[in-house]
């Protein structure tokens, strides 16, 4: 039942109250979730403790249990979770699980706004905003940068890309999911970018604490050694990102704290050590060909930054192409 003077609409299954267009109202919105692995099954489990009427669905629906007793509504099917309320969100696997979706949601999704948290690319993110419009509905994709225990708490940063107005329309109940929650711009392709150029940053960590503890492994130090000693350095490194990247917008390189000259030496130090241990070299002597390739066209008594021109640079190492197969990048 609507009330043209508040454009307000009474709910006759709850008796909640909710502006039509926003979900800045005085009780929580209903908010469907599509796929309850680890990520959805917190995703709805946020939703309920804040007291959003949360209505579940997924392919194996035994994984909604615990949600169901803590009082989500199981929809039989994709078509009636999405008619359950105005803001869906799915949270699959990947673009092939996301697209198994698609069809049983056609025909439902008029008026309704589609988020997925889904990760992805942002051409899969362009192409399933598209399908969403043809279909009446918008569509918002959404990066998630926490892990499932941090769902639901200040801590999680949850970045989403798409139509302004219908993320601001759903920004509380989105809040709810994280702290850090955030839009980045118009374009549904945005949070995919950030979400892999973030996985790059944790790989790069990540592989280069793998070969740290390798390193000391072989000499029979404990990896619990390197993690403080690692917070502390990856601290010192986080100090100089802000100037770093300001240097790759202007394209100036200035070698303020060192040289890659300087650099390239002590990447010397890591391969030999490496080699006299018995460790892989594959990590160093990556780290070190593109350095070389730096250092050979002239750049090698620039700042480290100035690497930023062989990343942009279709790579000249053959890589496994995405199908799995040899790659021809040279
Ligand atoms: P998960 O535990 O493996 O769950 C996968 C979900 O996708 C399940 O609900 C599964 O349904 C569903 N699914 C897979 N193929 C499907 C299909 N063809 N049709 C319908 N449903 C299908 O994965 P997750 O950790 O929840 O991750 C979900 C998404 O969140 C991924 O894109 C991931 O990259 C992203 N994410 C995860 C994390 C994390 O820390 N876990 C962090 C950031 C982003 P069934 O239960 O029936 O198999």
């Amino acid at each position: 039942m609507s009330d043209p003077t508040t454009d307000r609409t009474t709910d006759p299954t709850t008796d909640r109250t909710t502006d039509q267009a926003t979900d800045k109202a005085t009780d929580p919105a209903p908010v469907t979730v599509l796929g309850l692995g680890l990520m959805g099954q917190a995703l709805a489990g946020a939703f309920l403790r804040e007291g959003h009427p949360t209505t579940v669905w997924n392919r194996t629906a035994a994984k909604a249990d615990p949600l169901v007793a803590d009082g989500a509504k199981l929809a039989g099917s994709v078509a009636e979770a999405v008619a359950a309320g105005r803001l869906v969100i799915v949270c699959v696997t990947d673009h092939h699980a996301v697209d198994a979706l698609l069809d049983p949601m056609s025909g439902h999704l008029d008026g309704r706004v589609l988020v997925n948290l889904s990760s992805g690319t942002s051409g899969q993110a362009r192409e399933t905003a598209a399908w969403a419009a043809r279909h009446g509905g918008t569509y918002l994709q959404g990066a998630i940068l926490a892990a499932p225990d941090g769902i639901g708490t200040a801590d999680a940063t949850l970045l989403y890309s798409g139509p302004r107005a219908a993320f601001e329309a759903h920004e509380p109940t989105l809040r709810v999911l994280g702290g850090g929650t955030g839009h980045l711009g118009d374009d549904p392709g945005l949070s995919s970018l950030h979400e892999v150029a973030v996985l790059a940053l944790m790989w790069g960590i990540l592989n280069g604490f793998l070969h740290g503890a390798a390193v000391l492994g072989a000499a029979g130090v404990d990896a619990s050694a390197l993690a403080p000693i690692a917070r502390q350095g990856i601290g010192t490194v986080t100090e100089w990102l802000s100037g770093y990247a300001r240097q790759i917008d202007e394209g100036v390189f200035p070698a303020f704290d060192s040289s890659l000259d300087t650099h390239v030496a002590a990447m010397v130090h890591l391969l030999q050590e490496s080699e006299s241990l018995g460790v892989s070299t594959e990590f160093p002597a990556y780290v070190k060909a593109v350095a070389d390739r730096a250092v050979a066209a002239g750049r090698g008594a620039e700042g480290y930054m100035t690497l930023i021109e062989q990343f942009r640079a279709p790579s000249v190492v053959r890589a496994p192409s995405v199908e799995g197969g040899e790659g021809a990048s040279e």
